[in-house]
């Protein structure tokens, strides 16, 4: 059993010493999929001299940028069949369909390996019995987890094992997530559940659907008491970066700490009441009952009627068109 070298977190954290690539140095890896994570993970690999077929669909226009750079490329369900270890790297929301194309290839030995839990913790995708399920999830966009790899720095990551048909899972999940570089950084373990739904709650409740509602809301508020448009603008929107480039550099008191005492004293004593802590109970409560999950399958079964009506609205909101306007201004943003 492997053991984590920092035993001050909650989770196992995994670091380069305790991985050994050769653990997975003789396997075939098929990594389905070349955009953000697979073109970063099937080079990192390759870079180890590991053996990567990159499955992509034969009409695929990402086939002659696999091809630039030297790697071999055949479809999803010929690459999963050659491979020791599949990488699930397309889309979440086509994985069921591509899953069908390839299961076929999947054999007794084989590890099914994904870098964001849904579709396996939401019962989309059952793996074979007989087969290793594994997660390894850079926390990073692709291109970032591919320069930083370049440079011999690493970027941070999760990794997660579902079934374990080989005892040995595990250890090869962790050789996995070095030859990528993610050791370098720090890889956590987690289990897909707490994957899957950290990452589902957190998009929705705090970063990507909450701080836009919260700035919407700001700059509406201020907008319709009669100030200008572009000083709302650059009070909810524009600040927003630097408030957060001192919250990810030192936490919120760095952040605390750099602001004006009004502003501080006005942070802790009227930021708790705009929250609405039932409306994110809820919204997790939905994650882990399913409903989320259910609610979304079916949109896309349906071509997506909700989710472009809402996009149409955001997109016609009017802090994208003062924003493009102001953003053309700042010239010492650039
Ligand atoms: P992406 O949208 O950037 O790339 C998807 C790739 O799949 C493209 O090359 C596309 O051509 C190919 N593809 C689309 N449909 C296909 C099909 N039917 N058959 C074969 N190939 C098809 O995807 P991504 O953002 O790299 O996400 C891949 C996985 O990684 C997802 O599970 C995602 O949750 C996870 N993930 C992404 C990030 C990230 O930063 N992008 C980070 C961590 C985990
Ligand atoms: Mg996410």
């Amino acid at each position: 059993m492997t053991q984590s070298s920092d035993d001050s977190f909650t989770n196992p954290v995994y670091y380069d010493e305790d991985g050994d690539v050769s653990d997975i140095e003789d396997e075939t890896v098929a990594i389905l999929g070349y955009g953000s994570q697979g073109h970063a993970q099937a080079q990192n690999l390759a870079d180890n001299g590991i053996d990567v077929i990159v499955g992509l669909q034969e009409d695929s226009s990402s086939r002659k940028e696999v091809k630039a750079d030297g790697l071999r490329v055949s479809t999803p369900a010929e690459a999963a069949s050659a491979a020791d270890r599949i990488v699930m790297l397309v889309p979440d929301t086509v994985q069921t369909s591509v899953y069908d194309d390839i299961k076929e290839g999947i054999e007794k030995g084989n590890t099914l390996q994904f870098a964001h839990g849904f579709n396996i913790h939401y019962g989309q995708i059952e793996p074979p019995v007989d087969v290793d399920v594994t997660m390894v999830a850079p926390k990073t966009p692709g291109h970032l987890l591919r320069r930083t790899y370049k440079r011999d720095e690493g970027t941070p990551g999760l990794l997660a094992v579902y079934q374990d048909a080989s005892n040995e899972a595990r250890e090869k999940a962790i050789a996995y997530a070095k030859a990528i570089g993610c050791t370098r950084a720090g890889v956590i373990e987690t289990t897909f559940r707490e994957e899957t739904e950290t990452d589902l709650f957190g998009e929705q409740a705090v970063l990507c659907g909450g701080v836009t509602e919260l700035v919407n809301a700001g700059f509406e508020t201020l907008v319709d008491a009669g100030y200008s448009p572009e000083m709302a603008y650059f009070e909810c929107m524009n600040e927003l970066k630097h408030i957060v480039d001192l919250m990810y550099e030192g936490g919120h008191m760095e952040m605390l700490n750099s602001v004006s005492d009004t502003a501080e004293y006005g942070a802790l004593t009227r930021g708790e009441e705009i929250i609405d802590r039932d409306a994110m109970q809820k919204i997790l409560d939905d994650v882990q009952t399913g409903e989320f999950a259910r609610e979304w399958i079916s949109e896309n079964q349906a071509n997506r009627p909700v989710y472009n009506q809402h996009r149409q609205a955001e997109q016609n909101h009017q802090t994208e068109d003062v924003g493009e306007r102001l953003r053309e201004l700042f010239v010492w943003d650039k």
